[in-house]
């Protein structure tokens, strides 16, 4: 029997984003773009413990990750862990310079990285901050895979994604809602250049690479207040997985304006299960994370 992983997401999007995922009795964050005080909270609502969180891991220094960092460091002293050119930009940020110094623990590439006893690999993303990273971890018999903030796909991505039984990736914008929103020309196409956020179509076009039968779960990441929905996120995805013949959950779940389930209650969409292709067995679980409260705690 494989072990268990726990997953949850404090916050999601520019409001702030940090993650948590256990397994093998090791837990990490990834991220510190959330408050300790509302970290705590939830993870004491959901009978876990800050304590238990022995390092973090930073994907970026864009402030939505990071505002919290240094106030990590100087009050919980835990490892953090990223790559040299992350480090070097973390040292002489205003948010992170005068605390991260003893915490500090760098990440080499292209290899996989021991952080307690889990390994760790980060990949490079294309993202507009001084160096960004997406996160392979494999912990006893699981891979976890996380990629946020990301312009486009890569290659190097899509097969560690393709290796991986719970997947979290960047859901960012429906392109005919940027388009056609308010928002000035230069930033939609900060946007959609390349250099900055997955669209749900691009999203969608990932999955069906990296899809495959050992794909327990999905979480769709920072999805965007203004130029999305949970529904427009959902759909693109879950059809991109009726695609290639997944068994996927047969109803949509009104994420968006339904607050956190209650600890311990089923996630719903479980129910109604449509087989639609080749594959049987149990459907992948595909969940939009919701952008300023905490998810559920997934146990997976
Ligand atoms: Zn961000
Ligand atoms: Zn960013």
């Amino acid at each position: 029997m494989s072990s268990p992983v726990r997953f949850m997401s404090f916050s999601s999007g520019s409001c702030g984003n940090c993650y948590y995922f256990e397994c093998g009795g090791q837990a990490v964050l990834i991220d510190a773009g959330a408050s300790i005080r509302s970290i705590k909270k939830a993870m004491v609502a959901n009978g876990l413990s800050l304590d238990a969180v022995s390092a973090v891991l930073v994907t970026h220094d864009h402030l939505d990750h990071i505002r919290n960092l240094g106030s990590f460091c100087k009050r919980l002293n835990r490892p953090v862990y990223a790559s040299a050119q992350l480090h070097k930009a973390l040292e002489h940020h205003t948010f992170t310079a005068p605390h991260i110094g003893g915490c500090r623990r760098i990440l080499e590439a292209g290899k996989w990285n021991p952080v307690g006893s889990m390994l760790v690999r980060f990949f490079e993303v294309p993202h507009d901050a001084s160096h960004t990273c997406g996160f392979a971890i494999a912990a006893e018999d699981r891979k976890f895979f996380i990629m946020t903030d990301a312009g486009r796909v890569t290659d190097e991505a899509v097969s560690l994604a393709s290796q991986a039984d719970v997947v979290v990736i960047e859901s960012n914008y429906d392109v005919d809602m940027l388009m056609g929103g308010p928002y000035p020309h230069e930033l939609k196409m900060r946007i959609c250049g390349g250099n900055g956020h997955l669209s749900n179509d691009e999203c969608a076009s990932a999955i069906t690479r990296f899809w495959h039968p050992g794909l327990k779960a999905i979480f769709l990441c920072h999805l965007s207040e203004n130029n999305n929905t949970h529904e427009a996120a959902y759909a693109c995805s879950h059809a991109a997985l009726e695609a290639v013949g997944a068994p996927v959950p047969g109803k949509a779940p009104a994420c968006k304006v339904v607050p956190p389930p209650a600890r311990g209650k089923e996630p719903e969409g479980r129910e109604g299960v449509r087989q639609t292709g080749a594959f049987s067995g149990t459907p992948v679980l595909l969940r939009p994370l919701p952008r300023e409260y905490p998810s559920p705690l997934f146990n997976l």
